[in-house]
This record gives C-alpha cells, sequence and structure tokens, in this order.
C-alpha cells in the first residue's frame, strides 16, 4: 500500500470525473473566439488579444447578476453561427474536457441561437455533434477516453420549447441524450413551457431544468411538480427549505419539497463558482454544497461556464477540496452522483462506474 496520493490540481486531473451541466457556448478557448471572430467578421469583441479577452470574459461575469453574467454569450454566440464554428468549438470542449481528466460529459447548448447566417435547426445539431466525435476520437487516441452527450436547450424567454423538444427526440439516438431550458428565471418561470415538457414525457424523454438558482424554491416546486423535470439545473436555493436550528446536521429540518428532493435521489447539478458568481450564493464557504452533501442529496459537481468562470472541473473539485476538506473518497462519491444521473442507458452508466471511475479512484486511494 502507498496510501492515498496527495490532493491537488495534478492529482485530481487523473481522477476520473463525470460532468452533467457545461454550456458549450461558455466554454470556448479565448484564443478560439479571436480566430474565430476574424474569420467569420464579427467585430463586436472588447479584446484583440487572448489574455485580455479571458480576463474581460471573467469579470464581465463576475458582476454578481444573473443577467450581467448571460450577456457575455453575446460574444460566444455571434462567433457560432457556421459549420466551421460549431464544429470548431464542439471538438475543442470534447479536447479539453478529455484533458481535464473528465471521461463523461454532458454539454448543453441551445440551436435557436445558432440560425443568424441561416443554417437550419437540424444543421445547427448536426454540424454540433460532428464537432464532438471529432473530438471524442482525438481523446481517445491521445490516451484520454471521454464520452459525450449532447443536452438541447430552449431559452426560458423565448417561444421555441416545443420545437428544440421535438428536434431532441429527433437526434435522441443520434448522439443528444436530453432536453433543458435556461436563461434569466426571474419572469420565465418553467410552466411557460408545459407543452414541451408534456410532449417530452409523453415520450419517455430526459429533461432537467434550470431551477432554484436566482430563483428560489417556487421555481423548483414547478419544475419538479408541473413539468416533472429529472434533474434541477443549479436546485441550489432548495436550502431556503432546510434550517439547521442546532451546531449538527442531525438537527437539520427539512420542508416537504427539500424531503422531496431528497426522498426522490433528484441529482442537484451544482456550479460551485458559478452559483458565486451569478449571486445565488454569497462565497464559496457559504455554499451550500456541503450541507447538501452531508445530508446526502444527491449531489454533483459542474463546471456551468468554463470560460466565463475560468475553470475547469478539476479547479472546481479542488476548491470544494480547499473550502471544505473534502478528500477522495468524497470526490469519488459526486463523481458517482453525477454518473447515476446521466442521460444515457443504465448499463452504460454502470459500464463507466464499474470500469473507469471505482479503478481510477482506487488507485488514488492507494
Ligand atoms: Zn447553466
Amino acid at each position: 500500500m502507498t496510501g492515498p496520493a496527495k490532493l491537488d490540481l495534478a492529482s485530481i486531473r487523473q481522477a476520473p470525473k463525470a460532468l452533467l451541466h457545461d454550456h458549450l457556448d461558455g466554454g470556448l478557448r479565448p484564443a478560439t473566439v479571436l480566430e474565430l471572430a476574424a474569420d467569420c467578421g464579427y467585430e463586436g469583441l472588447p479584446a484583440d488579444n487572448a489574455k485580455d479577452l479571458g480576463e474581460w470574459f471573467r469579470d464581465a461575469a463576475d458582476s454578481g447578476s444573473l443577467e450581467r453574467y448571460l450577456e457575455t454569450f453575446a460574444h460566444t454566440v455571434a462567433v457560432m453561427q457556421t459549420p466551421e464554428g460549431l464544429r470548431r468549438v464542439a471538438r475543442e470542449a470534447a479536447l479539453d474536457l478529455a484533458a481535464d481528466g473528465v471521461v463523461y460529459a454532458e454539454i448543453r447548448f441551445a440551436p435557436e441561437q445558432h440560425l443568424e447566417k441561416g443554417l437550419t435547426l437540424d444543421e445547427v445539431v448536426e454540424y454540433t455533434l460532428e464537432g464532438f466525435r471529432e473530438g471524442e476520437a482525438e481523446a481517445a487516441a491521445l490516451g484520454q477516453p471521454i464520452r459525450v452527450t449532447t443536452l438541447l436547450t430552449a431559452m426560458r424567454h423565448a417561444a421555441r420549447s416545443r420545437e428544440i423538444a421535438e428536434l431532441t427526440l429527433r437526434f435522441r439516438d443520434k448522439g443528444v441524450g436530453g432536453f433543458d431550458i435556461a436563461g434569466a428565471e426571474a419572469g420565465f418561470p418553467p410552466t411557460r413551457h408545459l407543452d414541451a415538457f408534456e410532449y417530452l414525457r409523453a415520450n419517455h424523454a430526459h429533461f432537467t431544468i434550470h431551477a432554484g438558482e436566482a430563483f428560489g424554491l417556487p421555481s423548483i416546486h414547478e419544475a419538479l411538480a408541473f413539468c416533472g423535470c429529472d434533474r434541477l439545473g443549479h436546485g441550489v436555493r432548495i436550502i431556503d427549505d432546510i434550517t439547521v436550528p442546532g451546531s449538527s446536521v442531525d438537527d437539520a429540518v427539512l420542508g416537504q419539497l427539500a424531503n422531496y428532493v431528497r426522498d426522490q435521489r433528484i441529482p442537484l447539478e451544482l456550479c460551485p463558482s458559478s452559483n458565486v458568481q451569478t449571486g445565488a450564493v454569497p462565497s464559496l464557504d457559504k455554499h451550500p454544497f456541503d450541507l447538501l452533501a452531508r445530508l446526502r442529496f444527491r449531489v454533483t459537481v459542474n463546471t456551468d461556464n468554463r470560460l466565463m468562470s475560468d475553470t475547469s472541473m478539476s479547479e472546481e473539485m479542488l476548491k470544494l477540496v480547499d473550502t471544505f476538506g473534502y478528500g477522495w473518497t468524497d470526490l469519488e462519491r459526486f463523481t458517482i452522483n453525477a454518473m447515476k444521473s446521466a442521460f444515457i442507458p443504465f448499463p452504460d452508466r454502470l459500464k463507466i462506474i464499474d470500469e473507469v471511475i471505482k479503478p481510477g479512484y482506487a488507485v488514488l486511494l492507494g
């Protein structure tokens, strides 16, 4: 026995990781944004070199408001309007995640935002899927295998959710694993999109909903009770339904909604850095991640937007380790939580858990 590996960024990169909540248009390399902008004649970028541009994205996203955070996407989406742009961004996302030790990733994007240069919804999905498959093949050749599943997002302020739900089903066996709605929560409850969710449920399709991020319990309640989602995108405000009167988590009192989320094992796609950036939680040490983990909610660790948060899966895990003192067994549990909650068939999930995740952590545990 050699004992457990030291927990640092390098060793966490070696650990197999599973990621459920990552936005394609929030994970571009700054250099790629610049090159694609030059290729497609987009002149709106706020900086002309990769370093300054990367910093601009992080600073703009750091403003503490979800609405301001969402503004940064105008630039990334602007350079993802062509077959080349979509393919390249998808390919690089798969490669970057694989290089960080992510073995399974669900990457989401909103096809309706990529129609400015005349592509159809189906073409947008096809080119993006091609990019993911290219990235997977290259990553495997580099000895860093990754499986990427695509989620299609509908924007909650728009009126195309039913169309995007239909698109999700058209590509269900071709790399698309499920559906999501995203965008500013305030004023746009998920129940605006009930026909999309009813259609998905009628067709036994998976979906997650951004809920309980900027907005509180009513949003989570609607997402579960009326829309019937499988997972909660963020869901961090479930903490508002939990009180801990004493000093021990054993004293925690859960309301009906929190009990339901825990009893039903509803996965929470928590995104620590992003939750702090958007003001969903005041600081990392005040993030309810740890309380939810200790209460045995099905917590998962996610990046949300790697460019805007200047982060990676390994860095998110390291932040949690530094803040809450987690060890390898905790990181393994969060990873298995994510893999159990993936929108791929059950035998595929088990195979990754048994053949990749467990052996990978066994090595790190020594
Ligand atoms: Zn998100």
